[in-house]
């Protein structure tokens, strides 16, 4: 007989900050809302990722005069792109956006809280120097198969997708559960290129049993 394969759904960053009204809104984020709320049903466990930063977090434009927003700057050796200030601790921007059905989410992984280095990925900073402590759970949780969808195609879910590849789980992106923020025209396709070079499957959502 065969072992009943787990599965968890990675929602990754649907807080306010990164929809319409927020700091760093992805141009049209909301949408994947339902997208989430539809599919949470279909999985063994359903993982939010945050975003979640002290005030003064270096990837943060206002913590460099003279570097301009979303221009690439280093920062400890990583090259970094200058955001506006986003998803604070404690903030209404760093809350999971309303609509989400929040009682469907079984953990929740902060990351980007340390001050001194970005973390685009679920599972690592952007050096990987430290884990969050995602693929830990993940296989306590026996998971052997991860779906990834959420905000933004171009980094925080492409950086999720290839670290759980990497892991060694099988990984699905749900393409319409995404969307990109697009600072270069072809940031979002690139990224697309990228995860299915990296042996990551893109699926619709309706193609998830
Ligand atoms: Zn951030």
């Amino acid at each position: 007989m065969n072992k009943k394969r787990i599965r968890a759904l990675l929602l990754i960053d649907l807080q306010n900050d990164f929809v319409d009204g927020g700091a760093l809104a992805v141009p049209q984020g909301r949408e994947v809302i339902a997208v989430a709320n539809r599919l949470m049903k279909q999985f063994d466990f359903v993982i939010a990722t945050l975003d979640s930063h002290p005030s003064d977090h270096k990837s943060f434009a206002s913590q460099h005069p003279g570097v301009k927003l979303y221009e690439t700057f280093e920062l400890d050796g990583l090259p970094q792109t200058a955001w506006p200030e986003h998803c604070i601790q404690g903030t209404f921007g760093a809350a999971l956006v309303d609509e989400l059905d929040q009682s469907g989410i079984h953990f929740r992984v902060y990351k980007g809280t340390d001050r001194f280095i970005d973390s685009y990925s679920g599972f690592y900073d952007n050096g990987h120097r430290k884990s969050t402590g995602l693929t830990r759970l993940l296989r306590d949780l026996q998971v052997d198969e991860v779906f990834v969808m959420g905000l933004a195609t171009d980094y925080c879910v492409l950086y999720s997708a290839l670290d759980s590849v990497r892991e060694g789980f099988q990984t699905t992106v749900i393409t319409d559960g995404c969307r990109g923020v697009g600072i270069h025209a072809d940031d979002i396709p690139k990224a697309w290129n990228r995860m299915s070079e990296n042996g990551i499957a893109l699926v619709i959502s309706g193609q998830v049993e």
